[in-house]
């Protein structure tokens, strides 16, 4: 029988240090677990690098008895079993992989209760025996994964899924919580209703992913463009999907003759070999896969730098859902999709093979949608978001391409117009390749034919390359002035904007068009296109490297995947921080107990070494960077006896000085109690923790605020409808609120408004 056991804030959070070594919880993480502790069936729908895993894990390892996990892919399991034990869970796993003698292990743990987690696949519920085992055994709760598996409208339908009806038959007095990254209503009813879950909390998370950058680009010589961008992302994992096979195999293999690590994955490969495909990946033995969209679900690896969709996707959930494999470990990652118009008609006859009528009608309106989103002109966050029935409260994300570009614009008008009197001359019928055609004065067999060279608009754009053309035109229809009625048949059409433009009433301006991508200039020009809001944090490179190999070491002696020894994010906060003993290393992000006593040696002699053996390393950051990026310098020095007070700027005095206050805050002390000690004002101490909190320094709410007192704030925010300024909210609070609990408010605030807006 399931019955209620209080747990207190402190058991849960202290487990959510000790355990998985985070400071705070992720949007709705708390509320979920809370909620599992309550005994309470639970659905939740998060996105992908959520943090879903956790929401059972942690009530997992306080409640007593086991938890059942069903998960998808028995292939997946051992990592997820191993990633579990590596933090000190106590999890196994039955399956058909498995020797005997495990299974008798497993066995016999289960019957000692002694395991927290056991992970198991659906179809295991069809077998009677196995149900009547379970139910000899204490169990906490099930926790159904990728539970959009049992939807036939899903993208991943499973029918081993449709046994996990009868869970909730079966144990009546046993919670069931199920999860998922599925976004589409009619999906999220159908789980509910097919696992029969009883009055279930339910969570909808948003589906943004603040640490993606999306970034479309003009797909001109794809394989020049490919590398230039992968120039940028040395060293680094990500996937890049293609839509056939064909093309899996070519880019690989160029890409290996480039010598850059690269391997395959495709459904047309042999089991053995796609496997050793993703394993090479997985490991970080290979940093780069090259798949279909076979590739991808349930692979949990956490340190994917980016994912790169080199054809164009056939609808926007899929491109999401993609797109979601980059940053789980919730570092910056780029999402960067090169749009063709060439590709809409391959698309096409994609679509055109679907038998069905009706399923075929959908599938072209989604690719339409697609179309739309590649050739727009708005912030591609809002647009995703708005696709999943959300709105983004700001204008600019100032994390996509979109957004970071608007400020390089360029006058384009005699362009634009040769263009538009080039659409007009041929009387509205023609798309824009063969448009762009007539501008550079091409001899094709479509020109000779309509006999288009006799024009006067033929070749009145020689001096620039096709794809300059093509960019105009692009940006004529994202900017409307150019209409095309459907997007899958891009025929021109002049709007009354573009007549305005020829008669020259109006001036045209657009993106630069990037420049023609020589042999000689292929490198780096990508990658320069960097974006401040986008980068990682500081860190020093060379030590990260020293890290990531020692990772690599470790991970292979114990033939786990390195991402679960320690993720990106922990590697780049040692190598921010440079945590010299256990008490700092165990205040890095993802350093639980389990953990630190299983690495935190190894690792601590890196470091100490790199400090000995490069302090000019250490300096030469501290001259050479901005104030924010003096972070780790600081640090160092505060923390070494000796301190670098020969450094001239002043800029390292400030950033010691907040990282002091980051330091007593660590020690349990309160603002006001720093206030004291500290002789500084209240306004200078939140202004420190507004800095910790941009160097990505996670602070947890409940040290400063209960949630009504927050929830109340936000109100206040949100009626003043401003979250830039505090004035605003300070007045619309009549008197409550002062400037000070504003400002230390809006830290929280724009947190859960980037990430969570409900
Ligand atoms: P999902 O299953 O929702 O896609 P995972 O459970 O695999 O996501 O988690 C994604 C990543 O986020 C993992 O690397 C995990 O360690 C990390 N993570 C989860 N919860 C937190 C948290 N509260 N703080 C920081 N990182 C977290
Ligand atoms: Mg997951």
């Amino acid at each position: 029988m399931f019955s209620v056991q209080y747990y207190n804030s402190e058991q849960i959070y202290s487990t959510l240090s000790s355990i998985f070594g985070f400071r705070s919880f992720r949007p709705h993480q708390e509320e979920i677990v809370q909620a599992i502790l309550k005994g309470r069936d639970v659905f939740a729908v998060m996105p992908t690098g959520g943090g879903k895993s956790l929401c059972y894990q942690l009530p997992a390892r306080l409640m007593k008895g086991v938890c059942v996990v069903v998960s998808p892919l028995i292939s997946l399991m051992k990592d997820q079993v191993d990633a579990a034990r590596i933090n000190g869970l106590s999890a196994a796993t039955l399956n058909s992989t498995i020797s005997a003698e495990e299974k008798n292990a497993v066995g016999t743990a289960l019957r000692q209760n002694r395991l927290d987690l056991l992970y198991i696949s659906p179809e295991r519920f069809n077998s009677e025996y196995f149900i009547n085992r379970l139910k000899t055994l204490q169990i906490s709760f099930f926790a159904i994964d990728e539970a959009h598996c049992i939807s036939e409208w899903g993208h991943d339908f499973r029918p081993d899924y449709l046994a996990l009806s009868k869970i909730v038959h079966e144990f009546p007095s046993i919670p069931v919580t199920a999860f998922t990254a599925t976004a589409t209503p009619r999906v999220t009813e159908d789980i509910v209703a097919r696992l029969c879950l009883r009055n279930p909390h339910l969570t909808h998370a948003s589906f943004n992913r603040p640490n993606l950058f999306y970034r479309v680009m003009m797909k001109q010589e794809f394989d020049a463009q490919l590398r230039s961008f992968l120039a940028g992302h040395n060293g680094e994992s990500g996937i890049i999907y293609r839509n056939s096979r064909k093309k899996v195999e070519a880019t690989a293999e160029m890409l290996q003759t480039y010598g850059i690590s690269a391997k395959p994955y495709h459904a047309g490969m042999s089991d053995v070999d796609r496997h050793a495909s993703q394993e090479a990946f997985s490991r970080d033995e290979c940093s780069i896969i090259v798949a279909t969209i076979a590739f991808g679900m349930g692979i949990d690896k956490s340190n994917v730098r980016f994912v790169v969709h080199a054809d164009l996707p056939k609808n926007i959930e899929g491109y999401y859902q993609e797109t979601g494999r980059a940053g789980r470990d919730g570092e910056p990652a780029e999402c960067l999709l090169f749009f063709g118009r060439q590709d809409i008609a391959q698309q096409l006859r994609f679509v055109d093979e679907i038998e069905e009528e009706h399923a075929r009608e959908i599938a072209k309106e989604q690719l339409r949608q697609m179309v739309r989103f590649a050739e727009q002109n708005n912030c591609r966050r809002i647009a995703l978001l708005k696709y999943f029935g959300e709105t983004f409260p700001v204008q600019n994300c100032n994390s996509c391409d979109v957004c970071v570009d608007s400020q390089k614009q360029e006058d384009a008008t005699i362009p634009a117009q040769k263009t538009l009197s080039a659409i007009y001359r041929t009387k509205e019928s023609f798309g824009a390749i063969h448009l762009a055609d007539i501008l550079v004065g091409a001899n094709t067999e479509k020109i000779r034919q309509f006999r288009h060279d006799q024009l006067p608009t033929y070749g009145v754009g020689k001096d620039k390359s096709k794809n300059y053309w093509r960019a105009v035109i692009d940006a004529l229809i994202a900017q409307k002035i150019v209409a095309i009625e459907d997007p899958l048949r891009p025929i021109l059409k002049l709007t009354e904007e573009a007549r305005l433009i020829l008669r020259g009433q109006k001036t045209f301006s657009m993106r630069k068009p990037p420049e023609r991508i020589s042999a000689e200039t292929k490198m780096n020009r990508i990658s320069n296109t960097k974006i401040p809001s986008y980068e990682v944090k500081p860190f020093s490179e060379p030590l990260f490297v020293k890290l990531r190999e020692l990772r690599t070491e470790l991970a292979r002696a114990e033939n786990v995947p390195p991402y679960i020894v320690f993720s990106d994010r922990t590697l780049h906060e040692i190598a921010r921080y440079f945590p010299r003993n256990a008490q700092e290393f165990q205040q890095i992000h993802g350093v639980g107990h389990h953990k630190y006593a299983a690495y935190g040696q190894r690792f601590l002699e890196v470091i100490n070494k790199f400090c000995e053996q490069n302090p000019d390393a250490v300096k030469s950051l501290q001259n050479h960077q901005p104030f924010e990026q003096n972070y780790e310098t600081s640090l160092q020095s505060a923390s070494s006896s000796q301190s670098t007070s020969s450094s001239q700027s002043t800029p390292s005095i400030q950033s010691a000085s907040f990282l002091e206050t980051y330091r007593l805050l660590h020690q349990g002390k309160t603002i006001d109690e720093i206030v004291t000690e500290r002789q500084l004002t209240r306004g200078t101490i939140i202004s420190h923790l507004e800095k910790l909190s941009e160097s990505g320094m996670e602070l947890s709410v409940d040290l400063f605020f209960v949630p009504e007192r927050l929830a109340q704030i936000k109100e206040w925010f949100r009626a003043s409808g401003e979250t830039l300024f505090l004035k605003p909210a300070v007045e619309a609070s009549g008197g409550k609120l002062d400037f000070d609990e504003a400002r230390l408010a809006r830290i929280f605030l724009r947190k859960s408004s980037s990430v969570n807006q409900e």
